[in-house]
């Protein structure tokens, strides 16, 4: 078989050197055209302090289509779709290696790109690390079922990987999403054009690189870094992107399969939440305070799984909430780089003043403030987009501040009395991507468990991960699952083939 891509060699691959760069014009990874010094450029700000973090070749519309030539053309020159699935492996398990090799400076890159703590950006790390490794692990599951023969044929499945797939993710956990999708896509076969968040740039181009350092045949990873609107709209619209996987906010996911149905791709969406964390009366309640905290002011509440509507039952409500707010003012709000820091900056002045606008119309529509509800305005954390972690109750349960994705270290209370009443509230959003419950009953646990619209529940603690457990959202939260089996099965398509035994010719 030849490689038929016009501006490739011509040649057939190579199967004694089935990881050697084609040696003919080897396709490149797409770089946009930006002569030295000369732009555009795409700024990193620094959250933290207003500094900037980097500075990248900034991609246009213009240059998607380069991007997917280039990824198809690797598709089909490279070896790698016809690889052996353990060689394919290997290579994927050498990213994983070089990643938690280089956690340290790329947790650092990642810290001033988007203000994280230090510590959850060594966790990020580590995550994008055990994602390649994961899927290096399972990428021979991809081998196929086979039915043995049933009359004069057998048949046999297997999964086709889709070619040329888009990735498109959010800045909340850069390298971290960017290697959900990027490890299960490769492991399946494709090549893909990932298109980064403008506001977190920089860890896509060390994947890049990375990945090339591992071996990745060239192509196969192309990275373009642009605006949504611009860059990321153009690309869902390529007639080369075969399938689309997009991590982001659900009005942009629902734009975006709006697309993905009229050129009838697949498409899998992560998107938005509004997770209620429920804390039952006969819970620990040290446990149930120390969870609820984590699981809405850990990364500044800009975490899709956020338990961002706290359930409290009536008979503890006043003692609990009142604890609460307690802990919430005693939490320390820090740069990144400070050790003792617990809740660090937003990504942008803009989100912040998107934050600090839900809080005012949750006063004017009644709330109580009971912690936070402002902007630092003195000392180091003023040059900062800081908010400060805030907690707010007295408000109905149909609310916009209790309905609406914040992204932003608020939290709203509200009680509930008995289940019935419990679930009818929990349920009441659009979204539906992941829930908390703390109680001491196990029966308790799993009735609600089974009654909560979420695609993940956690009992008696909040947003472990697994990269082997699938994830994603019921209604509004998004379609399909990433991680696990499903997350690589999510980047292939099934091909059925039918194998004559015939002795006697085919008769109507
Ligand atoms: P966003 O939707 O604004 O942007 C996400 C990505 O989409 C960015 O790369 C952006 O440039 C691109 N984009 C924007 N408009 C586009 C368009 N018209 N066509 C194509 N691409 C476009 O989201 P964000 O503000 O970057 O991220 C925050 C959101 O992401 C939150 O809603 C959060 O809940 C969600 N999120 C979900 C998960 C999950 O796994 N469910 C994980 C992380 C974040």
């Amino acid at each position: 078989m030849r490689c038929a891509w016009p501006p490739c060699c011509g040649q057939p691959p190579d199967p004694q050197r089935p990881l050697a760069r084609c040696p003919f014009p080897s396709p490149p990874a797409f770089a946009p055209p930006a002569p030295a010094g000369a732009g555009p450029f795409l700024l990193s700000i620094n959250p933290a302090d207003g500094s900037q973090a980097g500075r990248v070749a900034q991609a246009r519309a213009a240059d998607v289509d380069g991007a997917v030539a280039h990824a198809w053309q690797a598709v089909r020159c490279q070896p790698w779709r016809g690889l052996r699935l353990d060689r394919r492996a290997d290579v994927l398990y050498e990213i994983g290696r070089l990643l938690r090799a280089e956690r340290e400076p790329l947790a650092r890159l990642q810290m001033a790109d988007s203000g994280k703590p230090w510590k959850e950006c060594l966790h990020m790390v580590d995550s994008a690390a055990g994602s390649f490794r994961y899927y290096a692990a399972v990428c021979e599951t991809l081998q196929g079922e086979i039915t043995p023969a049933r009359g004069e044929y057998f048949s046999m499945a297997i999964a086709e990987p889709f070619g040329v797939i888009a990735a498109i993710t959010p800045w909340n956990s850069p390298i971290m999403n960017e290697a959900q999708k990027v490890a299960p896509a490769l492991a399946a076969g494709n090549a893909v054009v990932l298109k980064p968040s403008e506001e977190t740039p920089q860890l896509a181009l060390e994947l890049l690189r990375v990945c090339h350092q591992a071996g990745l045949p060239q192509g196969l990873l192309q990275v373009l870094n642009g605006s949504g609107e611009e860059v990321g709209a153009a690309l869902v619209r390529h007639p080369g992107v075969r399938m689309l996987s997009f991590t982001g906010g659900t009005e942009t996911g629902r734009a975006i399969a709006a697309v993905a149905g009229q050129r009838l791709i697949p498409v899998g969406l992560e998107l938005g939440g509004k997770s209620p964390h429920i804390v039952c009366a006969d819970a620990d309640r040290e446990a149930a305070l120390a969870g609820v905290l984590s699981g809405i002011f850990g990364s500044a509440g800009q975490s899709c799984v956020a338990g961002s509507r706290l359930f409290v039952e009536r008979a503890i409500y006043a003692e609990f909430v009142a604890a609460l707010a307690q802990r919430t003012r005693a939490l320390r709000v820090g740069l990144p780089d400070d050790p003792g820091t617990q809740v660090g900056p937003l990504i942008s002045w803009q989100h912040r003043d998107k934050v600090a606008g839900y809080v005012e119309l949750g006063r004017r529509e009644g709330a109580r403030v009971l912690a936070g509800g402002y902007a630092p305005e003195q000392g180091a954390l003023a040059r900062g987009a800081f908010y400060m972690p805030t907690l707010l109750d007295g408000l109905p349960a149909q609310a916009r501040v209790c309905q609406e994705e914040i992204f932003g270290p608020v939290l709203v209370a509200l009680p509930f009395d008995g289940e019935d009443d419990l679930i009818e509230q929990a349920n009441g959003t659009a979204f539906g991507l992941a829930a908390g419950i703390w109680t001491g009953s196990y029966p308790r646990a799993w009735r609600l468990a089974r009654a909560l619209e979420a695609g993940s529940v956690w009992i008696n603690t909040y947003k472990q991960s697994h990269i082997a457990t699938p994830f994603g959202g019921f209604k509004d939260s998004g379609i399909g699952r990433e991680k696990g089996l499903q997350g690589l099965r999510l980047y292939s398509q099934n091909k059925s083939i039918y194998w004559g035994l015939h002795t006697q010719p085919l008769t109507l």
